[in-house]
Formats: structure tokens, C-alpha cells, sequence
């Protein structure tokens, strides 16, 4: 299980099935720390409003409470969908090829969106679901490039758990990320509440790999609070 999990959709995505407040409960009540709901950007969807960015403040009361987007990249010189006015409130920002991207072009095309979106927007903190078999990636390449900007790679409790990537391809990409010294962060992807801090399914896969614990993220949830900490210059707007 998870201290915190980085990578959780709400009812504001049109995949997430609960609202805000039943994640911070079910999170609470498996003994969590903390959760970031992280909805998707509005080029598939994702209903990202001002009353969440700007008003909504949860209680001090012990349970951290990080407030993201998961970030689509939108071509391929690397523009996201990210509401410029958001940035400054968010905590963390998720970037991911998702459905809006054309299927079938090629590794370089697509490990190219990914680094020239890192290069382009430093308010990236991590790079969701590399292991999506639908848009191949060059894993030293991108991975060369996240150590260079900080940016972590996330290792998707949910594409390994429904065996939508393969467990060949999931090690490949972290013997990439031990290779060139890139963070890596375990987050489940939430969108049923079972799901809420899962890590059971690529646990297993760190093990095999004997990941070093110096370059995991999540950690603890003090490993995820300092690199959150560290990253949030790069929101000033
Ligand atoms: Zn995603
Ligand atoms: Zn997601």
C-alpha cells in the first residue's frame, strides 16, 4: 500500500467514478497519508474547475491533500492542455500520451512529444504510463531526459494490474530509469475506489529489479512530500 498516492481521478474526469471527498475518505480509512487528485486536461474531457484550484482548502488535520492535473500532450512540438491560470495553484502536474495522440506513428515520434513537452513546461513533475504499448517509447531516451529536468517517471500500479502493458516492457523501462538515475513514482491511476493506493501489482517488478531506494519517489510519504517541495518553484507563474 502506498503512504501517498500521486495519481488519482475524480468525478471531474469522464473516467473517474468518485467525488473528491469519497477518495479523501477511503484514503483515510486504508490508513493512507495522503492522495493528489490529479483530473485530466481538458483535450479529453476533463472538467478542471476554479472552485477546486482556487477555493477548495482541506483541513490541516494531518492527511496531505495535493491538488494536480494530468497534463495531455496536444502535438508534436510538445504544447499540453494545461489551464495556464492553474498552474500556480497545482502541487503536481502529470503528463501523459493519451487517446487524443494518433496511434501507429513511430518510438521516436512519440518519445520526442514527451521530452519536448518536459523541455517546454517546466511545471511538469512526472511522466504517466510510459509502458502504454499503444504509443512506444526509447526509454533511455526519455529517461536521459527526465534526470536532466528532475522529472520523474511513474510506474502505473493499474496498466500492469489490468495487463494492459507487459511485464517485459514495464522492466525495460525500469532498468532504464537505473540507468540513468531518473526518479521513478508508483501511483495507482485511480478511477474506482478500489484501486486507491494499490501497489500490489508492480511491487513485484521493483523487487526483480532490485530498485535502488535512493531514486524512488514514493518511498514514504516524506520521499514524495521533499520532491513535491522541491519541484513547486518550477509553478510560479
Ligand atoms: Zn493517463
Ligand atoms: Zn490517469
Amino acid at each position: 500500500m502506498l503512504e501517498i498516492d500521486l495519481h488519482v481521478h475524480s468525478l471531474f474526469s469522464n473516467c473517474g467514478l468518485h467525488t473528491i471527498l469519497e477518495l479523501i475518505e477511503q484514503a483515510k480509512c486504508l490508513g493512507m497519508k495522503g492522495i493528489a487528485v490529479t483530473d485530466h486536461g481538458p483535450s479529453l474531457g476533463g472538467r478542471l474547475n476554479s472552485p477546486f484550484f482556487d477555493r477548495f482548502r482541506y483541513p490541516d488535520d494531518g492527511f496531505v491533500f495535493y491538488k494536480g492535473i494530468e497534463t495531455n500532450v496536444i502535438d508534436a512540438q510538445g504544447t499540453i492542455d494545461i489551464p495556464f491560470e492553474y498552474i500556480s495553484n497545482c502541487d503536481i502536474v502529470l503528463l501523459g500520451l493519451h487517446h487524443n495522440i494518433q496511434k501507429g506513428i513511430s518510438e521516436s515520434s512519440y518519445t520526442d512529444m514527451l521530452v519536448n513537452a518536459m523541455e517546454r513546461n517546466p511545471c511538469v513533475d512526472m511522466i504517466t504510463h510510459p509502458n502504454d504499448p499503444t504509443y512506444p517509447i526509447d526509454y533511455m531516451k526519455l529517461c536521459s531526459a527526465a534526470t536532466n529536468h528532475g522529472v520523474a517517471i511513474e510506474l502505473n500500479n493499474s496498466r500492469t494490474l489490468y495487463r494492459r502493458s507487459s511485464d517485459e516492457t514495464t522492466i525495460g523501462m525500469i532498468n532504464a530509469c537505473i540507468e540513468t538515475g531518473c526518479r521513478l513514482a508508483v501511483a495507482s491511476d485511480t478511477h474506482a475506489i478500489q484501486e486507491l493506493g494499490d501497489d500490489s501489482a508492480v511491487s513485484p517488478l521493483l523487487a526483480r529489479t532490485q530498485f535502488p531506494k535512493d531514486l524512488l519517489v514514493t518511498l514514504n510519504a516524506e520521499t514524495v512530500n521533499m520532491f513535491l517541495s522541491a519541484r513547486k518553484k518550477n509553478k510560479s507563474i
